[in-house]
């Protein structure tokens, strides 16, 4: 009995005392690192009960060592994103201006003045700056920013149209990412959804009729969702905007678009033509428009509600509305992105960058990275995307473009690496960099490159195709 194999079992203490676990110990904590030797010693425990050896001290403390790079690992960091995916949410979607991160780190670490008047020393309107230029922008009367556009949608039902008539299409009754369920929102703010028309087909009658029905002037809205992460194609209708618009009125009831995206400018001669304007959305004649701040407007997580003002104050002045608001932080990179816009310096926009850099200068881009990826023994090959290859939203829009397809290293005839294990070792270097796969190759795609990150890019993968670091 003494000499039990579970007795053999190293104990917690003497694993939690080995000296390769005490640069993790300083990186995790004490106590994270207690628990996890503990759950290691259990995992043992069991195993050796199952008729396994008991492991050294040595392992125990080598497995403790995983677990807590992995818990290490789960950091978000900065990646080099190589998908031609502009807008990736996984990726946190826009990545701010230069102007905007210096806002940022400037205000980071310091009192900013998010609301007070320093004039007067009395307390000010938070976001009135990004407000007032936002209004402006779109062409309407007022704005009101908020956490993300799924919290501008829900604030805008809950404060415009709880316990009234919500009309929508059939088409529009959608999910638009992570759970975020237009009926489940709607129920939610207190508005009761109607329904009409069909999947693909709504027709202005089919609006008009739910409008006349109640008759009991409690038909809050229309509320028109933009198809952002899908398409309709073939027999499909939808009624225009500015119909809509006019038969809301007529019916005293308001027309609330949730737009997605905040394109302050056509992005058609792009590629993007899925993605109408704010101020199109506007001059169509709705009452109230959403959108995030995060997508083509190219700034910080953020929601936006513009309209007319007295609408937008009555947002403002919902209970909700504190519960939404704007962190501190991305307020004052909205504030530095307004400003770009303000001042028509669009290319300072990372993300608009991106999407309105020309093909030719993408493919001039593809073609150096070639060459410099050959300077360091790495064989690769221009490719052209036209954009099928990628799928996705149309906030995930993958753009035509241009990159280079890593063939392995110049002087291996065969391909070495598969590509999983080669866009493995991309991801988990330093930097991480992201790309595609396709047939069998990895693809990094220019047009999502910034700038300032390719000589860090090509270093990446010169080592990845080495076999890591
Ligand atoms: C993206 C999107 C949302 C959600 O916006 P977030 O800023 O991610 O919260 C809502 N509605 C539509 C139509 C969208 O495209």
């Amino acid at each position: 009995m003494s000499s039990s194999p579970l007795s053999s079992l190293p104990r917690v203490d003497r694993v939690i005392a080995h000296p390769s676990l005490e640069p993790l110990r300083k990186r995790l904590g004490s106590e994270a690192l207690t628990r996890l030797t503990r759950r290691v010693i259990e995992a043992a425990r069991a195993a050796v009960k199952g008729g396994a050896p008991s492991p050294s001290i040595e392992e125990a403390a080598a497995e403790v060592a995983r677990a807590a790079r992995a818990v290490l690992a789960k950091r978000a960091r900065p990646v080099i994103n190589a998908t031609g995916v502009v807008l990736h949410t996984n990726l946190g979607r826009a990545p701010l201006s230069k102007k905007a991160s210096e806002a940022v780190a400037a205000s980071a670490g310091r009192y900013t003045s998010v609301e007070i008047d320093l004039e007067t020393g009395r307390r000010g309107a938070r976001g009135a700056f990004a407000e007032g230029a936002l209004a402006e922008l779109s062409g309407t009367e007022a704005a009101l920013v908020v956490n993300n556009n799924a919290a501008a949608v829900l604030l805008v039902l809950s404060a415009l149209t709880a316990g009234r008539r919500v009309i929508v299409s059939r088409g529009e009754l959608v999910e638009i990412g992570g759970g975020f369920r237009i009926p489940e929102v709607l129920a939610r703010s207190g508005a009761r959804l109607v329904e009409v028309g069909t999947t693909n087909k709504t027709r202005v009658d089919d609006y008009a009729r739910a409008l006349g029905e109640g008759g009991d002037g409690e038909a809050g809205a229309i509320l028109r969702v933009h198809q952002a992460n899908f398409r309709q194609m073939g027999f499909v209708e939808r009624p225009p905007l500015t119909a809509l618009a006019d038969l809301a009125h007529r019916a005293e009831a308001l027309l609330i678009k949730d737009l997605g995206g905040g394109a302050m400018l056509d992005l058609a001669p792009y590629g993007l033509a899925g993605e109408p304007t704010v101020q199109a959305s506007v001059r169509a004649g709705c009452d109230v428009v959403c959108f995030s701040s995060d997508k083509v407007l190219g700034g910080p997580q953020g929601g936006v509600i513009v309209g007319r003002a007295a609408l937008v104050e009555r947002c403002r002045r919902d209970p909700l509305a504190r519960a939404l608001r704007l962190g501190r932080l991305p307020l004052v990179a909205l504030e530095a992105t307004v400003a770009s816009y303000l001042e028509g310096d669009l290319d300072a926009i990372p993300a608009l960058a991106a999407v309105r850099a020309p093909v030719a200068e993408v493919m001039d881009r593809a073609a150096a990275w070639k060459q410099a990826l050959a300077e360091r023994g790495v064989a690769s090959e221009v490719i052209e995307f036209s954009g099928v290859m990628g799928g996705g939203s149309l906030a995930e829009e993958v753009l035509r473009s241009a990159g280079v397809a890593i063939t392995g290293l110049a002087d291996e005839t065969e391909g070495g690496a598969s590509a999983e294990a080669l866009a493995h070792r991309l991801r988990t270097g330093d930097p991480a960099v992201l790309g595609r796969i396709y047939e069998g190759r990895v693809l990094l795609d220019v047009r999502t490159v910034l700038p300032g990150e390719e000589a860090a890019l090509i270093d990446a993968v010169s080592v990845a195709v080495r076999g890591g670091s």
